[in-house]
């Protein structure tokens, strides 16, 4: 007797589609009246196909992360490689070679005074992870500081402790009230990237500053580019700035490039476009190039020396799949990708379509903004737009875009053609065009 349709050979059923709506939960969706999702069968370079066999163009590289496409050679070989010496093994007292060869390249192409690695297993646990390390930091030294301070606007992910320092409005605080640490939220910057810098951006981080600053571990950011909350792009000078004050005020500063790191900003890190360097900084998603899960937060040996001399006598955190190895394999093939080809290039060949595509979109009564940065485009409509719907009328025009609030926006792989890029900016042409 067989329990299960046989899987992969029976493939995909209604059967399939009726279980899924029934039985999964999907990221941030309501498992009684869900959204229809859309059954992928097989991706290849930016195209994803449907169970039915219609090809879509993938505007969103899986949420920032496959920016090499999908099945492509080099990864694939690199996990084939890896998974027939082993897939995992535990990290406690072990150590191997896709672990080392990895760290190596992060030490070396993140800022200078970065070069102790933490690895783990998904982007919000890079963040606890920072979190962590900049109290037990403070900690070690003796004093108890408690308190991170984080503009407004930010995302660091879904577990308690990155949740405490995402925006307070976006991710429902309200819903929270007593559950989380409370933290201190600056106003975010309003000056865009392409701005005229006003130091008036400043003030609000600066009085907080003044004020709590013996409470403080660290100030926590997404530098340059805040995503999930709002795919809002600030002023460099911000940074820089932050950084001045996170010096005078003797506070850690924390980067979160988990959504910007290995290029998509047009830097291969966001912290570039402002030369500084943060103290903690965090990086995950496109660093298996979407393959699967790791994280790595990396930190100075002066903040790693001090963890480590204090009374713990070590850094209290340790993931059972810590380091893993084929993580780790995938993510030096890919990183060894992006840095031996023209990335830079390409993503400003991107920037530059997206502009001229998007831009002349600003005028439209429905539309209140427009912004592009590297290979990420951003029309932000009027009102909250209908997400089902949305996605329906996409996925119909053969185009993988999947809005959130008032946003519609896209973040492509590098490998994209021109006319693929054309495909998706035609796309919201059309559904901003009434
Ligand atoms: C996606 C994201 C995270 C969380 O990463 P997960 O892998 O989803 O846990 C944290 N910070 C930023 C800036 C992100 O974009």
């Amino acid at each position: 007797m067989t329990l299960f349709p046989s899987f992969p050979e029976n493939g995909w059923s209604a059967d399939d589609a009726d279980f899924d709506r029934k039985h999964i939960w999907h990221p941030y969706t309501s498992m009684s009246e869900p959204l229809p999702v859309y059954p992928v069968a097989s991706a290849q370079g930016a195209i994803l196909t449907l169970e039915d066999g219609r090809e879509l163009v993938d505007g969103m590289s899986s949420w920032w992360a496959a920016i090499h496409g999908y099945n492509h050679p080099v990864l694939n070989e690199a996990v084939t490689a890896q998974i027939s010496k082993m897939s995992h093994v535990m990290f406690g007292g072990i150590t191997h070679a896709p672990a080392v060869a990895l760290c190596r390249r992060l030490v070396a192409i993140t800022p200078a005074p970065l070069e102790c690695v933490f690895l783990a297993d998904s982007g919000s646990v890079a963040v606890e992870v920072a979190l962590k390390m900049a109290l037990q930091y403070w900690q070690a030294r003796g004093e108890k500081r408690h308190r991170f301070i984080t503009p407004r606007h930010g995302y660091h992910g879904d577990t308690f402790g990155a949740m405490s320092v995402c925006d307070p409005d976006n991710s429902m605080h309200d819903l929270w009230q007593g559950y989380l640490a409370e933290h201190l939220f600056a106003d975010a910057p309003q000056c865009g990237f392409y701005d005229e810098w006003n130091s008036d951006d400043l003030i609000s981080m600066e009085t907080l500053l003044a004020e709590h600053h013996r409470d403080v571990a660290a100030v926590i950011l997404e530098p340059v580019v805040q995503g999930a909350g709002g795919m809002r792009f600030y002023h460099p000078q911000y940074l820089k700035e932050v950084r001045r004050l996170c010096d005078r005020y003797n506070i850690l500063l924390i980067a979160d490039e988990i959504a910007t790191g290995f290029g998509r900003t047009g830097k291969l890190f966001a912290c570039e476009h402002a030369g500084i360097s943060p103290d903690i900084m965090c990086l995950g998603k496109a660093i298996t190039g979407g393959y699967m899960t790791l994280s790595a937060t990396l930190t100075t040996r002066h903040i790693a020396d001090t963890i480590s001399q204090g009374d713990a006598g070590c850094f209290m955190h340790g993931p059972t799949f810590m380091g893993n190895p084929l993580a780790c394999a995938t993510a030096v093939a890919g990183i060894d990708l992006l840095l031996s080809g023209n990335w830079a290039e390409r993503v400003a060949e991107i920037e530059t379509q997206l502009k001229a595509a998007l831009m002349p979109l600003k005028t439209r009564s429905a539309v209140r903004d427009v912004r592009v940065l590297g290979a990420i485009g951003v029309v932000e409509m009027q009102k909250p737009v209908n997400m089902g719907e949305l996605q329906r009328r996409f996925v119909d025009a053969g185009v993988w875009i999947r809005p959130f609030g008032r946003l519609i926006y896209l973040m492509p792989p590098y490998i994209i053609t021109d006319e693929q890029l054309q495909k998706l900016t035609q796309a919201i042409d059309l559904v901003t065009n009434e």
